[in-house]
C-alpha cells in the first residue's frame, strides 16, 4: 500500500536513483485555480490512494504536482526518438513530470503528470496542455483498459485555471497518469546515441527488473530483453488491430518497453473498415495509417535493437546476427496473436485450425473493405444473426465451423469511444458541462454490456461526420 493511515503518499525514486543521467530534477508549475474535473476512483483504490483525500485541496495538490510528499523527487525524463521517421536526438518530457513510483503489492507504478509546465526539454513549447486533449487521453486510455488492451491508465484531470494559447485561448489542464513505467524505445536511443555503454547497461537492467525479470536469468539478458519487448509489442499491436484502433503517432518515443499503449494524441477508432484510415492532421503521407501499424512497430523495434547492440555482444557482427534473428520473430508472433484474437471475435473453438481461422478472417476483411461496413458493430451483428447479402456466402462457411455466438458477445464490444461521441463530450466539457463526458465514460468502461436507451452510442457516426474527421496532436 502506498498510503499510510495518516494519508501520507509514498513516492519512490527508483528511476531517478538508478538512471540519474536521464532524470532531471524539476518542479511542476503552480496552478492558479485548480479544479478537479474527473477522478478515477477505482484506479485510486487499486493504487492504495484514498479517493476522498484526492478530492481535498492537498490531494488535488498532488494531482497537479504542487503539493508533494517531502521526500518526493519529481523528474523530467530524457529521451530521443524518430518522429515520422526523422531522428530527433533530444526530446524528453517537455511538459511532463514523473512524480515518482507508487508501490502496488511490491511492484512500482509510475505516477506521472502531463501539462505541468515547461521543463528544460520544452524546446519551443509552452509546457502546457488544454482540457480537451487531456480529457481525450483519459477517455480513450480508460476505454482501452476496459477492452483488455495494455495501456497507461488515467487517474485524474485537473483544470489549472491557466490559459493556454493555441489557435484560440483554451483552459489549461493537468492529466495524472499511471504506467508500469514510462521507459520508451526513445529512452534507449537517447542513451545509446550518447555512447554511454555503462548507463545503457543500467537502463537495461532497470527495465529488466521492472518488466521482464526472467530475462535476467537468460544466457544473454539484453537479447532476452529485446525478445521480451518484441513479444509484448507484437501482442499489443495485434490487439490494436483487432479493436480497430489507430494510434496516430507511433514515433519511437511513443512506444513503451513495457508493451503498454502510451501517449494518446491524434488517436481514434476506425468506423468503416479501411486499412488506409488516418485521423492525424499531420500524418499527410499515411505513415501511421491503421494498416501500417504492424510494419511500423517492427521498424521501431529495429531501432530498439540498434540501440541495444553494444550490450548484446562485443563483436558487432555477432550482435547484428543475434538481433536480426530476434526481429524476424515479430511477424510470426504478431500473426499468431492476431489469429488468436480473430478466433475469439468469430467465436471459433480450438477444433478449427489456425490456418483456417486466418484465411476466413482475411477473407472477411476483404469483404468488409469495399462494403465500408462498420468494423466494430459487424461482429455483434454477426453474432446476433444479422448478415447482409454480400457476406452471406462467407457467413455460411463460418456457420459451418460451429461458432459460439454467446462467447462472441463477451469479446466483441458494443461501445467504443466513437469519434463523434468523443468530440461531442469534449465540446461540452470545454464549455463547462461534464455530464456528456461522464455518461460516455460510463458506457465505454463497460463495453460489452448492451444497455437499453444507449442505442446511439453503439452506432457509427452520421454520414456528414465520419469521413472528414481529423485529430490534432501537440495540443
Ligand atoms: P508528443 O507528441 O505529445 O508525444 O510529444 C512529443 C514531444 O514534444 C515530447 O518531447 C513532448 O514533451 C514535447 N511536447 C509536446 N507538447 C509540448 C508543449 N506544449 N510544451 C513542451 N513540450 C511539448
Ligand atoms: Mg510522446
Amino acid at each position: 500500500m502506498s498510503i499510510a493511515p495518516d494519508r501520507t503518499v509514498v513516492l519512490g525514486h527508483r528511476f531517478a536513483t538508478e538512471v540519474p543521467e536521464i532524470a532531471l530534477r524539476w518542479q511542476a508549475e503552480a496552478a492558479p485555480d485548480p479544479r478537479l474535473l474527473v477522478l478515477n476512483e477505482s484506479l485510486a483504490l487499486e493504487l492504495g490512494l484514498d479517493a476522498s483525500w484526492l478530492r481535498s485541496p492537498d490531494g488535488i495538490g498532488l494531482l497537479v504536482g504542487t503539493a508533494l510528499p517531502a521526500d518526493a523527487e519529481p523528474v523530467a525524463q530524457g529521451y530521443a526518438g524518430h518522429q515520422f521517421g526523422g531522428w530527433v536526438p533530444r526530446l524528453g518530457d517537455g511538459r511532463a513530470l514523473l512524480l515518482g513510483e507508487l508501490d502496488v503489492d511490491g511492484s512500482p507504478r509510475d505516477l506521472h503528470l502531463k501539462g505541468s509546465g515547461r521543463t528544460p526539454f520544452a524546446r519551443g513549447g509552452d509546457g502546457l496542455a488544454a482540457i480537451g486533449p487531456m480529457l481525450r487521453e483519459y477517455l480513450v486510455s480508460e476505454a482501452m483498459h476496459a477492452l483488455g488492451i495494455p495501456t497507461t491508465r488515467s487517474l485524474s484531470v485537473v483544470g489549472t485555471g491557466r490559459t493556454v494559447q493555441r489557435e484560440t485561448e483554451l483552459d489549461g489542464a493537468v492529466l495524472a497518469r499511471v504506467a508500469a513505467s514510462h521507459l520508451r524505445v526513445g529512452s534507449f536511443q537517447y542513451v545509446a546515441a550518447a555512447g554511454e555503454l555503462e548507463v545503457l547497461r543500467r537502463l537495461a537492467d532497470h527495465a529488466i527488473s521492472r518488466h521482464y525479470p526472467a530475462a535476467a536469468e537468460a544466457d544473454n539478458p539484453y537479447l532476452a530483453l529485446l525478445d521480451s519487448v518484441i513479444a509484448a509489442q507484437a501482442g499489443l499491436i495485434a490487439q490494436w488491430m483487432l479493436a480497430g484502433f489507430v494510434h496516430g503517432v507511433m514515433n519511437t518515443d511513443n512506444m513503451t518497453i513495457s508493451g503498454e499503449t502510451i501517449d494518446y494524441g491524434p488517436c481514434a477508432f476506425m468506423d468503416a473498415f479501411d486499412p488506409k484510415t488516418v485521423f492525424s492532421s499531420i500524418d499527410s503521407w499515411g505513415r501511421y495509417a491503421y494498416g501500417n501499424q504492424p510494419a511500423i512497430a517492427a521498424w521501431n523495434l529495429t531501432r530498439l535493437a540498434e540501440a541495444l547492440l553494444g550490450l548484446i555482444d562485443d563483436d558487432q557482427e555477432r550482435a547484428i546476427e543475434l538481433v536480426t534473428a530476434s526481429l524476424q520473430q515479430f511477424p510470426g508472433r504478431y500473426s499468431a496473436a492476431w489469429t488468436a484474437g480473430m478466433r475469439r471475435k468469430l467465436g471459433l473453438s480450438d477444433e478449427v485450425g489456425d490456418a483456417e481461422v486466418q484465411q476466413l478472417s482475411e477473407e472477411l476483411l476483404e469483404l468488409l473493405e469495399p462494403e465500408q461496413a462498420d468494423y466494430t458493430s459487424f461482429f455483434r451483428r454477426l453474432a446476433a444473426g444479422a448478415v447482409e447479402p454480400p457476406f452471406e456466402a462467407w457467413a455460411t462457411r463460418w456457420r459451418g465451423m460451429g461458432p459460439d455466438v454467446e462467447a462472441m458477445q463477451r469479446v466483441n464490444p458494443v461501445y467504443i469511444p466513437r469519434n463523434h461521441l468523443v468530440e461531442e463530450a469534449l465540446s461540452a466539457a470545454t464549455a463547462g458541462d461534464m455530464e456528456p463526458f461522464e455518461r460516455l465514460l460510463r458506457v465505454i468502461t463497460s463495453p460489452y454490456d448492451e444497455r437499453p436507451g444507449f442505442e446511439r452510442y453503439a452506432e457509427p457516426a452520421p454520414d456528414d461526420f465520419g469521413r472528414c474527421f481529423q485529430t490534432f496532436c501537440g495540443t
